[in-house]
């Protein structure tokens, strides 16, 4: 047995020794930390297939995650842009740490902290709403106000993102 931990959720928890979670810290350039996760892991790592699995270059962060059938072996990386703003810092990095709390099957245990700590937490929330709920949580904890926008469901908010970027790319394809 081996303990994860999550520094932003201040949540640990044990786990079998074929969970390897690791935070890969900041970094301005996504696309290159996820191909270098895929090329770890010898999964296609070019631009279209990134997109395929999901990937969107607009994230403020992310979780990759890869089971190695090969060696039993659960992966998660989690990886975050640098944000000036406490609150969104922190959100966004407690969100990424949750998708991983996910993978390595620890969502119950973190969801009985939450609860235990007083916070009101809905019950059947998407793997995503879950972990806005995680990203609200840790401020909560440390008695910082959300943004207005992080109380949007998930689902609104990242079709707006989307929306955003399509809409930049455009632009910038007309200027060019
Ligand atoms: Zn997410």
């Amino acid at each position: 047995m081996k303990t994860l931990n999550f520094n932003i959720l201040e949540f640990e928890a044990q786990v079998e020794d074929n969970h390897d979670f690791r935070d890969m810290g900041y970094s301005n350039d996504l696309l290159k930390k996820a191909k270098e996760f895929n090329q770890e892991f010898g999964l296609p790592s070019d631009d279209e297939s990134l997109m395929a699995l999901g990937f969107k270059p607009f994230f403020s962060g992310f979780c990759f995650h890869h089971f190695d059938k090969k060696t039993g072996i659960y992966h998660s990386r989690i990886v975050y842009t640098p944000d000036f703003f406490k609150v969104r810092d922190l959100s966004c990095r407690a969100h990424e740490e949750a998708h991983a709390v996910c993978f390595h099957g620890l969502r119950p245990k973190l969801t009985k902290e939450m609860l235990a700590s007083g916070y009101k937490l809905r019950s059947r929330l998407s793997e995503e709403d879950f972990c806005g709920q995680a990203g609200l949580w840790v401020l909560n904890k440390r008695g910082l106000e959300p943004e207005p926008f992080m109380l949007i469901p998930y689902k609104i908010r990242f079709e707006a993102a989307a929306k955003r970027f399509s809409q930049n790319q455009t632009t910038l394809a007309l200027n060019n």
